[in-house]
């Protein structure tokens, strides 16, 4: 059971008393883009959602299908994500949404995490690309010392 469904032990901790859900994040940031959109304040379509996760189209889409599976919690980002529950039904949900797109052939998951791996939005976000072939995994530009 999920943060959704565990409304009995969401508690008023911290010195914010922002409200927590099981696994210690806080439910939900103000100033979080993609809180809002969880809270339906962006009409952000979602094209699957359950108690834990939501999954809508990237504005930029970098491919045919390029689809964002997010926590509803504001988790800020891999980094920080200690709980496998959550962790096995945001995966759970990425394949949902392969399958849900007909990316039989074969899609991508980037997870972009923190600073250095390209992490724009501060609220944990697995993108599911497809629908091209999409090529090497990494620009060959750079070797792996940066050089
Ligand atoms: P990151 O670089 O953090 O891994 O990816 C953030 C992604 O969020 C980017 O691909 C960007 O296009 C997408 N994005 C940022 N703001 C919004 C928004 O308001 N709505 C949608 N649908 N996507 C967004
Ligand atoms: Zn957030």
């Amino acid at each position: 059971m999920g943060v959704w469904g565990q409304g009995i032990l969401v508690s008023l901790v911290g010195p914010c008393s922002a409200l927590r859900g099981p696994s210690g994040h806080p439910l939900t940031m103000d100033d979080c883009i993609f809180c809002r959109i969880v809270a339906g304040e962006m009409a952000t379509d979602f094209i699957r959602e359950d108690t834990w996760t939501v999954a809508f189209r990237d504005l930029h889409p970098q491919a045919p299908s390029h689809v964002l599976v997010i926590p509803r919690q504001h988790v800020p980002s891999l980094w920080e994500l200690d709980d496998g529950e959550l962790a096995g039904r945001i995966l759970s949900a990425a394949a949902a949404v392969a399958r849900q797109e007909g990316l039989e052939s074969g899609w991508r998951l980037i997870v972009n995490t923190r600073s250095d791996g390209g992490q724009e939005v501060d609220h944990l976000h697995l993108h599911v690309i497809g629908g091209r072939p999409l090529g090497p995994m990494l620009s060959s530009s750079r070797n792996a010392k940066g050089a």
